[in-house]
């Protein structure tokens, strides 16, 4: 029995959420492997050689693996899969699109967005908007699971020295066609890993009035974050969005502001360390998951709590 977790990369370095999936595979006590497929993709693959725990690479290289395309990938992941018990991948946007094209090409189920492994065939996963946990355990020769990057913390990047094995890459699929990414320029840390988030809702009114966090989550070096109603009125980017339909986060520090706390929501962040909400609603629900509540207006709380961090 081998796992093989599907690397998510940048064509540059190894997206973290590669290391927790490597992380929930290692806790299944058998070997595990990572395959890296791109264009030019020696340097991740030197990378994944280096995680610690991690005993063999597989790196795939060809053209149409280049944009990370899910058909092709999938394909791919297909072709190399004889011999393993176990296909893990980050619950990425980019995992969650990949995963359930390997399920099918293999004709089995998928375990969606684990947050514990159990037993080789046993895992736990959210349900109900991560209401409500449930145990399952697959009857299938090969596991296909997305893995949750919040519920396993990361392995170390450095460590390993696992030999990098190339494999014949699959031809295209011709079934999709990379056309261009566009790719948001932040200065601020990334939503999915910082450390600490500082987030707003409709209470902010405006896409102007949003501009009030950022000297908040530039002193807490905070990613910033919103809730769906704040995304929908256009006061925030869409790729801003935690929640069930949007990003999960669970960083050290979590400041809601001006969020009413609908479960939606708090599927995206309860897990967070500490939470901090701000609202002029004592009843608000926020205050039903925040370690520290300011019942206030957000106008005077959020410029007085910046002047006074130091
Ligand atoms: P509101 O609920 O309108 O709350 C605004 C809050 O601001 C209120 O509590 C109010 O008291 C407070 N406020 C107003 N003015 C001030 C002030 N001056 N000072 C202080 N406080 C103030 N939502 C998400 O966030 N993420 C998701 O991923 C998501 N997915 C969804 C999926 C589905 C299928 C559905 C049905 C809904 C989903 N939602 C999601 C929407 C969710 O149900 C809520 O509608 C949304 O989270 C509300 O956002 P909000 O808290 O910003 O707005």
């Amino acid at each position: 029995m081998t796992v093989l977790v599907i690397a998510e990369h940048d064509k540059q370095a190894l997206n973290g959420a590669t290391l927790n999936a490597i992380a929930a595979a290692a806790r299944l006590g058998m070997p595990v492997h990572v395959l890296v497929a791109g264009g030019e993709a020696q340097a991740v693959a030197a990378a994944a050689a280096r995680v610690a725990g991690v005993q063999q690479v597989l790196l795939a290289q060809a053209p149409q693996l280049a944009d990370g395309l899910a058909e092709n990938l999938a394909a791919q992941v297909v072709a190399v899969s004889a011999g393993y018990s176990h296909l893990f991948v980050a619950a990425t946007a980019h995992g969650k699109s990949v995963a359930p094209r390997i399920a099918a090409l293999l004709d089995v189920e998928q375990v969606s967005d684990v947050i514990d492994v159990l037993a080789p065939d046993t895992f736990k996963r959210p349900i109900y908007a991560g209401n409500a946990i449930a145990t399952v355990k697959s009857g299938y020769p090969v596991v296909v699971a997305t893995i949750r990057p919040t519920a396993f913390d990361a392995v170390s990047a450095e460590g390993g020295s696992a030999p990098v094995v190339a494999v014949e890459a699959v031809g295209d699929a011709g079934l999709s066609r990379f056309v261009s990414r566009e790719i948001a320029v932040s200065e601020r840390p990334d939503l999915g890993s910082a450390r600490a988030v500082v987030s707003g809702g409709r209470g902010l009114a405006s896409a102007d009035n949003f501009k009030l966090l950022d000297p908040l989550a530039e002193k807490l070096g905070a990613a910033l974050g919103a809730s769906r109603a704040a995304v929908d009125a256009g006061y925030a980017p869409n790729d801003w969005q935690v929640g069930q339909t949007g990003k999960i986060v669970a960083p050290g520090l979590y400041v809601a502001v001006g969020i009413s706390g609908a479960i939606q929501h708090l599927a995206g962040m309860k897990d967070s360390k500490v939470i901090v909400a701000i609202n002029k609603d004592g009843d608000a629900p926020i205050f039903g998951v925040a370690d520290y509540g300011l019942v206030g207006d957000l106008f005077e709380a959020v410029p007085a709590l910046t002047a006074a961090l130091p």
